[in-house]
């Protein structure tokens, strides 16, 4: 039995990020299958991603459209097909959360918090060490 200290925790999952190669198309099939419109799309830049982001009650559906070939999501794509790309968990201070995965021994992508969609600082951490899970941490700015 492992013993753990809950000062700092996830707090819900805060969505899901499903990469999608045509986002017209995908977001008329999610607008379908939630029977909702998506309320938001926006570009970061900085990860080659245009997003669509849908409510489905406490937690959001973020769909990620390549904007370019060297993008991480036309990668995923190329490699593994549309689908499940990460799980993102809201947290109240992506710092110290931060520093707590790494004291577990989680390999972060960004060990510093950067600006992410949907007015949120977020930090991926790495599958390598999350059991092929890509991880999103997401605080609200
Ligand atoms: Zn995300």
């Amino acid at each position: 039995m492992l013993f753990l200290t809950f000062a700092e925790k996830m707090n819900k999952i805060e969505h899901i990020g499903i990469a999608v190669k045509n986002l017209d198309e995908a977001e008329a099939l999610y607008s379908k299958l939630l029977n909702a419109k998506p309320y938001k799309r926006e570009e970061v830049e900085s990860e080659g991603v245009i997003t669509s982001f849908f409510n489905c009650g406490p937690n959001k559906i973020e769909l990620l459209h390549a904007t370019h070939a060297d993008s991480p999501i036309a990668k995923f794509i190329e490699k593994r097909g549309e689908g499940i790309h990460h799980i993102a968990f809201a947290v109240d201070d992506i710092e110290s959360e931060i520093e707590r995965l790494k004291g577990e021994g989680f390999q972060l992508i960004h060990e510093v918090a950067k600006a992410g969609a949907d007015n949120k600082r977020i930090a991926f951490l790495h599958p390598k060490s999350s059991g092929g899970v890509l991880i999103e941490l997401c605080a609200d700015v």
